[in-house]
């Protein structure tokens, strides 16, 4: 075991500093499109606008 980069997590080919922590703009683009699609599933997904909503109603006190 080396700490070596890991490979494009696409394709598997060794990423490049440009494209980190993909090979390619290809790769790149194929993976933001995956965050559109239902390729993944979000580790850190983005609040919901339903709870933004009562945070914003938790913080009005008046
Ligand atoms: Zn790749």
């Amino acid at each position: 075991m080396t700490n070596a980069a890991k490979p494009c997590p696409i394709c598997r080919k060794p990423r490049t500093p440009d494209n980190a922590p993909f090979c390619s703009t290809r790769c790149r683009d194929r993976d933001l499109s995956q965050w559109f699609g239902d390729g993944y599933a979000v580790p850190g997904r983005p609040a919901l606008p339903e709870e933004i909503a009562a945070e914003v109603i938790a913080g009005k006190e008046d």
